[in-house]
Formats: structure tokens, C-alpha cells, sequence
């Protein structure tokens, strides 16, 4: 985590209060920042990432003070999963105060997804602006989420985007999405914190809520046009994923798959095993350089059943991404 110069942070906040967008780093992904309270700059997000207005946007405070404000109803549920597990990757989604939050950030919905994010980049740049900040991952709408200052500066190239570098994110995938209802909690997109980790918090503090799993608005949209947004997370070349090492023969397939002469022509990468630490290799190895010859990337990642309860659990996050970012998904011969 890189430790900025305030001088720099003071820049990007004039830079965002002439107008412009401040790509920031967060302890997750690289976020696409604009003031709560520009609708210029707010719509300029969604035109810089080629992304739908039904996609709404989370919104990023520095303390729980300020998320309060945004929402018309903040509960017992609602505290106690921010003070564990703020400032950190899980986004609440809660009931929206329409006096402070604009509907372009959420996409028309009477709910609003808030959380802080684990920065010190990030959160001096919120105190300093003075105000909370829409910031969804710096990407093109279903590419690969930045996790490097660099990887902005390439997807950014042709714009004016001022580019806080805070180094490589530590997390490295987008945060857990909960929607807060009174007594239940629903996951709308896995992340590094876990189902287990939210239910254990929510018994420390002695509340009987059930936690479900669920969809977020995009993958609701997707269910009402069916294939239109399952692809995500996609880099420009073609991902095969192999549960377990491939074989030879396997790998002679997989390029037949993608119309290449002959397996040469693959990358093969393989994530670690510990799911903290493929997290924050994911999209590093999805956007890496394959290589002169190579034009298609293998991507190896464990067995489940060879994992801890714990480690398979993480890795549901993991495979989430990978099933939306894969051509290919290869689980056992082919
Ligand atoms: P990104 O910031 O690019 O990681 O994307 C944010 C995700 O949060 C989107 O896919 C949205 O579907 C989801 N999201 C944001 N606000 C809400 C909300 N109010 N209700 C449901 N999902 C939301
Ligand atoms: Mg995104």
C-alpha cells in the first residue's frame, strides 16, 4: 500500500471539484470516483465505462456518520455489521435517503448500496472532498476491475483521469453485497467476506437473522433478458479455467476449443491455492501480457474438495468471477 504525499490527495480533490473524475485505490479494486452531489460528473461515470444506467453504483463514505445520512432507515442489523466489518469490502444495501442520494447512482431503486472502504487513500480523499463519493470499479462495463494504478492508466489512456496510485489492492475482488432488511439478510454478490463471517458477527451480538443468498439488480436484469450480462470480469483474450492441472491432452483440446494450431499457443497460470492470496492475484493473471506466442490463457485453480470448509467457502467468490470471465470451464476431462 503506497502512503501518498496529502499534496497529491489536496490535487485530486481540486481536480474533482473542476469537474473531473479521481480514479481511487481501495482496499478491494480500483474505484471510478465523482462527487454524491455532481450529476454532471455522476453521468460522466457511466459514459467514461461504457456502462448501463440500470448498473447503480456504490457509494463510499469515510465513517458510519456519513452512511447514516444517505439511508431512511438505519438499524440494529445495519450497525452491527458496519462496526465489524467497517471500514473494510462489505457494501449494505439499505432503504435510500432520496434527499441525499440521486437516483442516476441508483439506477431508480429505492435502495442504496453504502460502505467505507479499508484505504487511507481512499478515506483522505472522501474527508478532504467534504463529500460522500459514487465510485464503481475503474473498468469498462464486464471487463477486468483494476487492481494496479497501472491497470487504470491503461483502460484510461484516451481520458482525463487523475490516477491516485495507493499501490496493488490488498483484497483484490469486488466486496460482498448485503441487502439489510430487519431480520434478514440477503448476499446479492460473494466476496472475501463470507456468508460463515457475517452469520458469526451477527450471533457475537446475539441477532436472530437468517442470511440467504441472492442476486444483485445486474444479474436481476440479466434474468429478465436472458445471456446479456453473464459475461464479466472478461480481459481481451479467451480464459479457460481447469479445475486441477491439465493434461497434455487436455491442453491439446482446450486450444482445439479456441482455434489455435497447437497448445504452444496457451498461457498457463496457476492461482494460488489460498484464496487470500489468489484474490489478489485474479485479475493481475487475467490482465497480465500473455506472451509473444500466446493468444489464449489457461488458468489452473484447486479442487474444492481438496480445500479446507473454510478456503471452499472463500473460493465461491473466486469462482464467481471466474465463471462470468471464462469461455471455458473444465472440471475433470473434457
Ligand atoms: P461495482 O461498483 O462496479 O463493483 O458494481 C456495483 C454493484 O453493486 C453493481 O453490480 C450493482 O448491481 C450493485 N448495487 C449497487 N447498488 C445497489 C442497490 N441499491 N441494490 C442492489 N445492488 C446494488
Ligand atoms: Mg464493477
Amino acid at each position: 500500500m503506497n502512503a501518498l504525499p496529502k499534496s497529491l490527495i489536496l490535487d485530486a480533490c481540486a481536480f474533482s471539484r473542476k469537474g473531473g473524475l479521481v480514479a481511487i485505490p481501495t482496499e478491494t479494486v480500483y474505484g471510478l470516483a465523482a462527487p454524491l452531489t455532481n450529476l454532471d460528473q455522476l453521468n460522466r461515470i457511466f459514459e467514461l465505462k461504457e456502462r448501463p444506467f440500470f448498473d447503480p453504483l456504490i457509494v463510499h463514505v469515510a465513517e458510519i456518520s456519513e452512511a447514516k445520512k444517505l439511508v431512511s432507515h438505519w438499524t440494529e442489523l445495519a450497525q452491527c455489521l458496519a462496526s465489524t466489518f467497517w471500514p473494510g469490502p462489505l457494501t449494505l444495501v439499505l432503504p435510500k435517503n432520496p434527499q441525499a442520494v440521486p437516483d442516476i447512482v441508483t439506477s431508480g431503486l429505492t435502495t442504496v448500496g453504502v460502505r467505507v472502504p479499508n484505504h487511507p487513500v481512499a478515506l483522505e480523499f472522501i474527508r478532504k472532498l467534504g463529500t460522500p463519493v459514487a465510485a464503481p470499479s475503474a473498468n469498462k462495463f464486464t471487463k477486468t476491475s483494476p487492481t494496479k494504478a497501472s491497470h487504470v492508466s491503461e483502460i484510461f489512456s484516451s481520458e482525463d483521469v487523475f490516477v491516485l496510485d495507493g499501490g496493488d489492492c490488498e483484497v483484490g475482488i469486488e466486496s460482498t453485497i448485503v441487502a439489510v432488511a430487519e431480520h434478514e439478510l440477503t448476499i446479492l454478490r460473494l466476496g472475501m467476506i463470507t456468508k460463515s463471517a457475517l452469520e458469526e458477527s451477527l450471533h457475537r451480538h446475539g441477532l436472530k437473522v437468517s442470511v440467504q443468498e441472492g442476486r444483485t439488480a445486474l444479474d436481476q436484469m440479466q434474468g429478465m433478458s436472458p445471456g446479456n450480462f453473464s459475461i464479466h470480469y472478461r480481459p481481451t483474450w479467451p480464459v479457460a479455467v481447469c479445475v486441477s492441472e491439465p493434461s497434455p491432452k487436455q491442453l491439446v483440446q482446450i486450444a482445439t476449443c479456441f482455434k489455435l494450431d497447437n497448445s504452444n499457443a496457451l498461457r498457463l497460470r496457476t492461482l494460488d491455492d489460498r484464496p487470500a492470496v489468489a484474490a489478489r492475484e485474479l485479475y493481475s493473471f487475467l490482465r497480465a501480457p500473455l506472451g509473444e506466442q500466446a493468444c489464449a490463457l489457461v488458468l489452473t485453480i484447486p479442487k474444492l474438495t481438496e480445500l479446507s470448509p473454510d478456503d471452499q467457502e472463500a473460493w465461491q467468490a473466486l469462482r464467481d468471477r471466474l465463471k462470468k470471465a471464462a469461455s471455458l470451464w473444465i472440471d475433470g476431462e473434457l
